[in-house]
């Protein structure tokens, strides 16, 4: 068990009980041949590093990432009773997100992977950075164990709801898939937004630049403390009655161009929400999950048809249903991901091998 000290925007810090935990995934096919390729590679300098224990700097060997070379050289090259290596396992260490980049359960090694993303399926909420991963072979698959953060006491959630995020109206939409309740957060932006919208208008036409850098701060601030008011409401929620939060994956969306609701110009901050209510969800152990955008507002959220959609009002042609176009949206990514679930388990289950397969006699809980 560790305790971490975490600052809290540098206002008040706080002493949490953490202990780590360990996944594993299975990674995806696209990246065997980069992987075999520095695989043989790191074989070749680890016979090299056991034979010349001297050169224990990373700056001997170029040909591969420093941050694998100096993982080689501590697990191995120091390790006076290692003679061979027979299945080698190349370490990461995160470094504090530096190493290894976390966002939306899923994962970025940009020494080795550079910008390509692999998705993992952690069973408990990540608290903080992914500490280490390790990267190894097994029946010519490639797996990536990662170690994680989580708290200490568990909250066991007992059903999930959908939060949809909005440009105008209300900001946030939840609702509950299990009771049917719907919450509506945040004041109506359109107005104020407007208001500044105006008010920067005619500034810029005087070109008041100090005026505009004052009306821009006062706009920014004014977001920050709505999305700090709104995520700690709807984790309030979660918590109280035992919830997952589930929320669309936003992050992709300049590349499938199919949710045009998103892509319009909005300068509200959907990702400062998302950071919020990450890091507040952590700090209460309830787990955030992300569904993909596609056609939730468009589809039926009781029968699954998808319909035109206008304005704020959402009828159904198939069923008939009639909804507010937010709650819609809200009930379809929180039964998405109860959909998707079954799936994301099976992968899941599938990417579990045993744990005296990989670990040699180390004391690691697998989940
Ligand atoms: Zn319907």
């Amino acid at each position: 068990m560790l305790n971490i000290k975490l600052k809290i925007n540098n206002m008040k810090s706080q002493i949490i009980d953490t202990m780590m935990v360990t996944g594993k995934s299975i990674i995806s096919h696209k990246f065997d041949a980069k992987l075999s390729l520095l695989y043989t590679e790191c074989q070749k300098i680890v016979k090299e590093m056991l034979t010349d224990r001297t050169k224990n700097s990373s700056k001997y060997w170029k040909t591969i990432p420093c941050v694998v070379s100096k993982s080689l050289i501590a697990k191995y090259q120091r390790n006076e009773k290692c003679i061979s290596v027979k299945n080698l396992a190349i370490q990461i260490c995160g470094d504090k997100g530096k190493q290894i980049k976390l966002e939306n359960n899923r994962i970025r090694i940009p020494a080795i992977f550079k910008k390509e993303w692999i998705d993992i399926f952690p069973s408990k909420p990540i608290f903080g950075h992914i500490c280490s991963v390790e990267i190894f072979k097994r029946k010519r698959r490639w797996f990536l164990s990662y170690s994680y953060n989580t708290l200490k006491s568990t909250v066991k959630t007992v059903g999930v709801v959908g939060v949809d995020r909005n440009a105008r109206g209300n900001i946030a939409t939840v609702c509950d898939i299990q009771t049917g309740k719907v919450i509506k957060l945040g004041p109506d932006i359109k107005g104020w937004k407007d208001n500044f919208k105006n008010r920067k208008k005619k500034l810029q036409r005087k070109r008041a630049t100090v005026l505009l850098k004052k009306i821009n701060r006062k706009q920014s601030n004014r977001t920050k403390d709505i999305n700090h008011k709104v995520s700690k409401q709807i984790v309030d929620y979660a918590t109280k009655h035992c919830r997952a939060i589930v929320l669309e994956n936003l992050r992709n969306i300049k590349d499938s161009k199919k949710c045009g609701r998103y892509t319009q110009k909005s300068n509200w901050s959907y990702f400062q929400l998302e950071q919020f209510l990450n890091y507040k969800a952590a700090l209460r152990n309830i787990p955030v999950y992300y569904v993909d955008p596609y056609n939730t507002s468009k589809k039926c959220s009781q029968c699954g048809t998808i319909n035109d959609i206008n304005g704020k009002k959402f009828v159904c042609k198939n069923c008939g249903h009639k909804d507010h176009r937010d709650s819609n949206a809200g009930f379809n990514i929180g039964k998405n991901y109860l959909d998707g679930i079954t799936r994301n388990e099976r992968e899941f289950l599938a990417s579990h091998i045993d744990v005296a397969q990989t670990s040699k006699g180390k004391d690691i809980s697998y989940v």
